[in-house]
């Protein structure tokens, strides 16, 4: 993977928390606790379902009033997600594993992208939010494909309660992801009859 691969999106709105975007090197001292509880639950969700990124090393940076929740970077061979203290304790269970999933997805994709690809996007989504748009439309399609979709939207919803909420240029809505689901729904139901 390209040492050039950035985490995602800056075309979120400007009130809406960039949930994939890591501050400025500020770190804290946290209780083990809630850096050990996320390790784990990334570990798992990276065997049950991300097998390209399982010879991936982890690392996990909690951190305190971002203008993130979650965010993601690929350096050589290894993982580092951020998190938001205060928002990754008030999520429940399973907003939490749609915001970590949605980071996973980011990296599974850009794994697939040539070096030369992700130089490229990272330099022209500053001036073409379309392309960071695209990146995180097709990154939450990925999260429902891989059946994750209630996750997702449990972590969209707790997003639009506290902050303002996503749109359509942010990445999939509260809307998209419901009608989403409900076509899987349908279409197993369909299978099965
Ligand atoms: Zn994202």
């Amino acid at each position: 993977m390209s040492e050039t691969a950035q985490p995602a999106s800056t075309a979120r709105s400007s009130q809406a928390k960039d949930w994939a975007r890591p501050c400025q090197a500020r770190s804290y001292a946290v209780k083990k606790g809630v850096k050990q509880e996320i390790t784990d639950l990334l570990e798992n969700l990276i065997q049950a379902d991300f097998p390209t990124l399982r010879s991936y090393e982890l690392s996990v940076i909690v951190d305190r009033s971002c203008d993130y929740v979650t965010a993601v970077s690929i350096k050589r061979r290894n993982v580092t997600v951020w998190i938001d203290k205060t928002d990754i304790r008030k999520m429940n269970a399973r907003a939490r594993i749609g915001a970590l999933v949605h980071e996973l997805c980011h990296v599974e994709r850009d794994l697939k992208k040539s070096p030369v690809r992700c130089f490229a996007e990272a330099t022209l989504s500053l001036a073409l939010p379309s392309i960071v748009t695209r990146d995180e439309r097709m990154t939450d399609e990925l999260v429902i494909a891989k059946g994750y979709g209630k996750e997702l939207l449990a972590f969209q919803k707790y997003h639009d309660r506290h902050y303002e909420p996503y749109n359509e240029q942010d990445g999939l809505t509260c809307k998209e992801i419901r009608a989403k689901l409900t076509k899987r729904n349908s279409d197993a139901s369909n299978l099965k009859s």
